[in-house]
């Protein structure tokens, strides 16, 4: 019996509406106004992923806490992992956009890297 899950696309501000129909092995989108939505849809209920954003204490920087986020998307499954290997570190400004904040964030192969520069105060 053909399974149906509805989700929002994440993709774009417009939001469609997707119902995504596993029948067996043949999964299939409709809602979708343009064929992202189709690949999200798919992805979604085969291998969710995420891109994880936070922000990181700077010790002497001209802000006190720097935007971070993953350098790729992540399995939804690690994204506690990944936020508590975010909370458990600080970083010392000077501090350059794409700085790798966590390296292997969570045994996931990819790091956390800082989304914008912050100047020493
Ligand atoms: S399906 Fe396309 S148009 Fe609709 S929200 Fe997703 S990306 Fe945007």
């Amino acid at each position: 019996m053909a399974e149906k899950k509805e989700l929002t696309c994440i993709n774009c501000p417009l939001g469609c509406a997707l119902t995504v129909t596993i029948d067996q092995n043949e999964i299939t989108v409709t809602g979708n106004t343009c064929p992202r939505g189709e690949a999200y849809g798919k992805k979604e209920v085969t291998d969710p992923t995420r891109i994880v954003t936070s922000t990181v204490p700077v010790d002497g920087g001209d802000i006190a806490r720097v935007p971070v986020k993953t350098a790729s998307d992540i399995p939804k499954g690690k994204i506690f992992a990944v936020m508590e290997s975010i909370h458990a570190v600080r970083v010392q400004a000077p501090v350059h956009i794409g700085d790798v904040v966590v390296k292997d964030a969570a045994g996931t192969g990819v790091d956390v890297v800082a989304a914008r520069d912050v100047s020493v105060a």
